[in-house]
């Protein structure tokens, strides 16, 4: 079978000769039992560098000692680009929310033999789930692998947004010693009101981690959490996002982005919070309407947005939140640690062996199976695709 692997480029100076750290922390299991990706082998070593198109997600000699074909690109927006070249006899293609190869429906039309789509990580919104489910194509990705690696991320963007961290970390950097300037935005985050809209694995794990500093915590959700949770952390539950959202000075987003989603955040929405709080979305950049939040943050309505997910990716270079006041955004890099690329590298190797040998796939994994929505699919997905637009991310230039 042909593999067809899109991956982001490699660092500007080559592949790492070494690493900061000799081995990872070994993790047995997930906070809720369930087991880490479990491959029948593995070609790379754990905190290996292998999300970039050298890493190849350590699948390269798997894959051709059984008899595939891979081919790695990172060539995957604008009219004929390698991707899409290469999509055309592909049977599964493999690609990243960090780097998303965009699986439009037009682009599924060119590929007959296509079988599954994988992704690499969690949050499936860059393949067009409704072209999946009418093409007959499956649709999965490694739940769990990295959402208490974004759940950390979420944590050193709150405090680092309402302490202010950036502007200080500038004031070392240019030379500077002025502490009036370093502090004139800087707060405590203890005794704040602190929400999420969503409490799955990384919004409930984001509550977890911010309970230690002595916030006061919220959730909006589809679906109520055990009443043994909402008293371990003394959470408030919210039957809309409204409700919460006008008492928090922290919002953090942590839905999958689908057509119920999309654009949730928009100037209505940011109108009814609490005047000059803070946002964190490392869910998806579609979730927020960009030009909203811009405005938002120039009015003072927001005091800070900090994520790493934009739309589409990568952002043109144009992108108002690169340049709008008091961001905190990175590149999409909250759940691609290398602790998280080992994990998704063994999820991926897993679900490639299943598939090879016929055997179920893990059913948490599953989003889209047999033209339906499947698994994790069925349970926080809605029909249709939040593929529109993506075909701007053409626009950035290296
Ligand atoms: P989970 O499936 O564990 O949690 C998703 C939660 O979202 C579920 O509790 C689900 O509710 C809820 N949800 C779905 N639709 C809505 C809605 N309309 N309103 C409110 N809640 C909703 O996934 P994770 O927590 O692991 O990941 C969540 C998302 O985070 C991913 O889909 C992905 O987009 C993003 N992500 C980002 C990463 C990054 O690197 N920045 C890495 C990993 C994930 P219910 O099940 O109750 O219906």
């Amino acid at each position: 079978m042909k593999i067809l692997c899109v991956l982001y480029d490699d660092p500007k100076d080559g592949m790492p000769k070494s690493y900061a750290l000799d081995s990872l922390p070994k993790i047995e299991k997930y906070p809720d039992g369930m087991t880490l990706p479990s491959p029948s082998g593995r070609d790379f070593n754990p905190g290996d560098l292998l999300g970039c198109v050298s890493g190849e997600l350590g699948l390269r000699k798997f894959l051709e000692s059984n008899g595939h074909q891979l081919v790695v690109t990172s060539d995957k927006d604008g009219e004929g680009c390698t991707a899409d070249k290469e999509l055309v006899d592909a049977d599964i293609v493999i690609s990243q929310p960090f780097f998303p190869y965009y699986l439009t429906r037009a682009k599924m039309e060119t590929a007959p033999n296509l079988k599954m789509a994988i992704t690499a990580g969690i949050g499936s919104d860059h393949v067009d789930l409704q072209a999946a489910m009418d093409r007959k194509v499956d649709v999965v990705e490694v739940t769990y692998c990295n959402s208490r690696s974004v759940a950390e991320h979420i944590v050193m963007m709150i405090v680092s947004m309402v302490r202010d961290y950036h502007t200080q970390y500038a004031i070392v950097n240019n030379g500077g010693w002025n502490i009036a300037d370093a502090v004139q935005r800087s707060y405590d985050v203890e005794g704040m009101h602190i929400g999420t809209v969503a409490a799955g694995r990384i919004g409930l794990d984001a509550l977890r981690k911010m309970k230690p500093f002595d916030t006061h915590l919220h959730y909006f959700d589809r679906h109520r959490l055990p009443e043994a949770v909402e008293k371990e952390l003394n959470l408030t539950f919210h039957d809309s996002v409204e409700s919460m959202v006008k008492v928090c000075d922290v919002v953090t987003i942590n839905c999958p982005l689908h057509p119920e989603t999309e654009h949730l955040f928009d100037e209505k929405m940011i109108s009814k919070m609490k005047k000059g709080a803070y946002i964190v979305n490392t869910a998806r950049g579609k979730i927020c309407d960009k030009d909203a939040i811009a405005a938002a943050l120039k009015s003072g309505q927001l005091s800070g947005y900090a994520g790493d997910v934009w739309f589409p990716q990568p952002a043109p270079n144009d992108h108002p939140w690169r340049s709008m006041p008091n961001h905190g955004m990175t590149p999409h890099t909250s759940g691609t640690s290398l602790s998280a690329q080992t994990r998704y590298a063994d999820g991926v190797r897993e679900i490639l062996e299943c598939f090879f040998e016929k055997k179920e796939i893990r059913n948490q994994y599953l989003i889209v199976q047999n033209g339906e929505l499947a698994g994790m699919g069925a349970h926080s997905y809605s029909k249709g695709t939040a593929t529109g637009g993506s075909e701007e991310a053409a626009k950035y230039k290296k």
